[in-house]
């Protein structure tokens, strides 16, 4: 599914990424961790192609096809879902036009016909029951006044509607509250399948109590120096970064 190879990335000309290898197959669930600073939310918005980062070195595949030149939308298009740590409020678009605008968007880029109406509806109705979320929350205004738990909800919807193959999800400075983590959790559990992969990004092992990870990956100084299972993030939780660093 995503295959990153020797990936070095430049913020105004300082070296964030020094080397990153990973490789995500298709039915897993990766997560990043490691101390503030160590270049894991530079990972992601680089794998989801955001300007801002210059890559020097190194590739990324999805699906064995080279993505990084493409475009952020055109990504968003192969199949990259990425959550955004700041989203933008909408005031007047509801959560449901703002995913049908999408959903259709990202068709009309692959020369497909807008979806009808009918088939829409079913998918949000769908959709919507399976994460639990109510016809309240679909008429409101894009995360205008959303608590912290809202805009996750928010985020899952958009992400279960837009089926990616490959979703990052980068949860780690955002102070999220037991009830936004479980939201998050739940539905990557429910969406999880053979066909996606996920990548859950975080500073805390807590997330991981709910999502249990397939591999668990620790990355320091744009580097990543340890992998392991799910029992990583316990023995990190314990044992702090510090002992990672003098893996170096
Ligand atoms: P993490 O998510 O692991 O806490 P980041 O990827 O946010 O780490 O940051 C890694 C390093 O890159 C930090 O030193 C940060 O200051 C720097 N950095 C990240 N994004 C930018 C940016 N847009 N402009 C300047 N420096 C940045
Ligand atoms: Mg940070
Ligand atoms: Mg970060």
């Amino acid at each position: 599914m995503l295959k990153i190879d020797n990936l070095h990335a430049n913020v105004d000309g300082k070296a964030i990424l020094k080397g990153i290898n990973l490789e995500v197959k298709a039915g897993e669930v990766h997560a990043i961790m490691g101390p503030n600073g160590a270049g894991k939310s530079t990972m992601a918005s680089v794998v989801a192609g955001k300007e801002e980062y210059d890559v020097s070195k190194g590739t990324i595949e999805l699906n064995k096809e080279d993505i990084s030149e493409l475009a952020p939308e055109e990504r968003a298009h192969a199949g990259v879902f990425m959550s955004f740590q700041y989203p933008v409020e909408i005031p007047g678009v509801t959560v449901t036009n703002f995913i049908k605008t999408a959903i259709n968007e990202s068709r009309k880029a692959q020369g497909l016909e807008e979806m009808p109406a009918k088939d829409m509806l079913k998918k949000i109705r769908e959709k919507s029951e399976l994460l639990a979320i109510d016809r309240k929350f679909l008429s409101r205004s894009l995360n205008e006044g959303f608590s912290g738990g809202e805009k996750k909800r928010n985020e899952i919807f958009q992400m279960a509607m837009l089926e990616p193959k490959l979703a990052i999800l980068d949860e780690t400075d955002s102070g999220l509250d037991i009830d936004a983590l479980r939201i998050v959790a739940n539905g990557v559990n429910k969406l999880r399948s053979k066909d996606n992969a996920v990548v859950v990004i975080t500073h805390y092992q807590r997330l991981l109590e709910y999502i249990v990870p397939d591999f668990v990956h620790v990355l320091h100084d744009g580097k990543i120096v340890k992998t392991g299972d799910a029992s990583l993030a316990l023995e990190l939780e314990e044992k702090g970064y510090d002992w990672i660093k003098e893996l170096v």
